[in-house]
């Protein structure tokens, strides 16, 4: 275990950013690190870090058409090393979801240098939100991921690598050697707040067994649960696990640029084709979203939901539509067949 003294964390920082890029939680989100910005050490990000990896848009190719020549300009991999500071226990496993989604062949080269190229700090929760529900997907938050993970003790903070990317990273800091007791000691207070959250007990019984999966299909509730939802896709947007994307081509009379960006199951033309739209009304859609969190997902990824217990869609849903309660009302143990 290695330290530094929280009193002295720009140095670290600066330190940091001599190595690569730095991002850090800045104004709600994840944003470069430049001299006399202050991380925002305390509370979760309105924002996670997706965007990094998988941004909200991003150039797939371009090229050049000319009669029947077709010229490619470049493919844009990111290449350059990047660092990414403060990432909770939530967005780590939601990061693990997406690898599983992008890492798998055939792999999206875009993700995968991406992933290559950053090096991802976690730190532990301090101040866990009522909205946060990671504990019910088996998540601590007192114990992130990451390459790295970090713990905020009294007056330090503390580091711990958990690959070689990650070592190497610390290897090139300036960090003192530390005991276990600092770090020991936050993760105790973090458990001692996770386990007072009112939804610290929310229950997964009745979803992610391939045999429910008609059953909550077919439930009536969805109809009601839905009868609200604008579609304004604002619950997908901040998700860090979801990962629907668009791809689209921009023709600026010289050169056709191909890109991908962020699309949302809860849009009306999500999935709309020649031959029709086969979710045609909101219940479809919505019912798609959670079913692809809570049972698709699980039943493909031995047993991995595809939600984190942000919290993010509960604050920011316009009408306080969210999969706490579809969970409350679809499952539970008298649900499960
Ligand atoms: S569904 Fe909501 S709580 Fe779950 S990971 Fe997405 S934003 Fe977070
Ligand atoms: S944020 Fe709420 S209203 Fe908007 S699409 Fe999601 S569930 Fe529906």
């Amino acid at each position: 275990m290695n330290g530094f003294p929280l009193s002295r964390l720009p140095e670290l920082m600066a330190a940091m950013a001599a190595v690569a890029t730095v991002y850090c939680p800045l104004a709600g989100k994840f944003a470069p690190w430049t001299e006399g910005a202050v991380p925002e050490l305390t509370g979760n990000t309105k924002l996670g870090p997706k965007d990094l990896f998988f941004p909200q848009v991003e150039d797939l190719v371009r090229f050049r058409v000319s009669g029947k020549d077709l010229e490619v300009l470049d493919t844009q991999l990111r290449q350059e090393p990047f660092v990414v500071f403060g990432v909770r226990a939530c967005d780590c496993r939601a990061l693990e979801i997406l690898d599983r989604v992008f890492l798998t062949e055939p792999v999206d080269t875009f993700y995968q240098a991406r992933r290559a190229n950053g090096v991802v700090i976690s730190l532990a929760c301090q101040r866990p939100e009522e909205t946060c529900f990671c504990g019910a997907f088996g998540i601590d938050g007192a114990e992130p991921g990451g390459d790295i993970t970090a713990w905020q003790g009294e007056d330090t903070l503390f580091f711990r690598a958990n690959t070689e990317k990650g070592q190497a990273l610390l290897d090139r800091l300036p960090l003192q050697e530390a005991g276990e007791d600092g770090a020991e000691a936050a993760k105790a207070k973090t458990r001692a707040i996770l386990q007072r959250l009112p939804l610290g007990n929310l229950s997964t019984q009745g979803f992610g067994q391939a045999e429910n999966l008609l059953d909550l299909f077919n439930r009536p509730e969805w109809s009601e649960l839905s009868a609200s939802c604008l579609g304004c896709g604002a619950c997908t947007f901040v998700c860090p696990t979801c990962q629907c994307y668009d791809i689209k081509e921009f023709d600026n009379g010289h050169e056709v640029c191909r890109y991908r960006c962020w699309d949302s199951c809860m849009y009306a033309d999500f999935t709309l084709m020649s031959a029709g739209q086969p979710r045609p009304t909101q219940v479809e859609r919505f019912r798609q979203r959670f079913m692809h969190k809570l049972q698709y997902f699980p039943a493909n990824n031995g047993g991995i939901f595809g939600c984190v217990g942000c919290g993010r869609c509960l604050r920011q849903c316009p009408i306080h539509m969210n999969i706490v309660k579809v969970m409350k009302t679809l499952g539970g143990e008298d649900h499960a067949s």
